[in-house]
């Protein structure tokens, strides 16, 4: 397994890439059809030639948003957050999903299965192994 990223800082409050959130219905698996938030993490290195989400692979120093900026930007009413990227567990989620838990949302992790998973806080967690991720 891979280590993760070291988080950016910004007056010392822990940040995240995010590209964009939006809300949604789940396109696809167990929870195809329901209403979610999704908040897409920037950077993958895994970087499939088929990849729909391209734009979520390069960091910009813009992209960094605190966990309170994060929530306050969650503009629906939907109970489940799903996280995705790029890939998002090359951060360690804890700090967002903890506050996110305490809020009582529902957590969805969607991942290549890359890096080790913080579970405590996710109530799904949805892997995707692409076969350059063990390589
Ligand atoms: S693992 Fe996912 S985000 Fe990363 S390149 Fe492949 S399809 Fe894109």
């Amino acid at each position: 397994m891979r280590e993760k990223i070291i988080h950016e800082y910004y007056n010392n409050t822990v940040t995240f890439p995010v590209k964009e959130s939006f809300y949604s219905l789940q396109g696809e698996g167990h929870y195809s059809g329901i209403a979610a938030y999704f908040i897409r993490l920037g950077g993958c290195h895994i970087k499939c030639n088929w990849c729909d989400t391209k734009t979520s692979w390069k960091i910009n120093k813009n992209d960094f948003l605190t966990v309170n900026q994060i929530i306050k930007n969650i503009n629906s009413q939907a109970k489940i957050i799903v996280i995705t990227g790029g890939e998002p567990t090359m951060w360690n989620l804890s700090p967002l999903t903890k506050i996110l838990k305490k809020r009582g949302y529902r957590i969805h992790v969607e991942t290549s299965g890359t890096y080790p998973i913080q579970e405590e806080f996710i109530d799904w967690i949805t892997i995707s192994p692409k076969k350059k991720s063990f390589h």
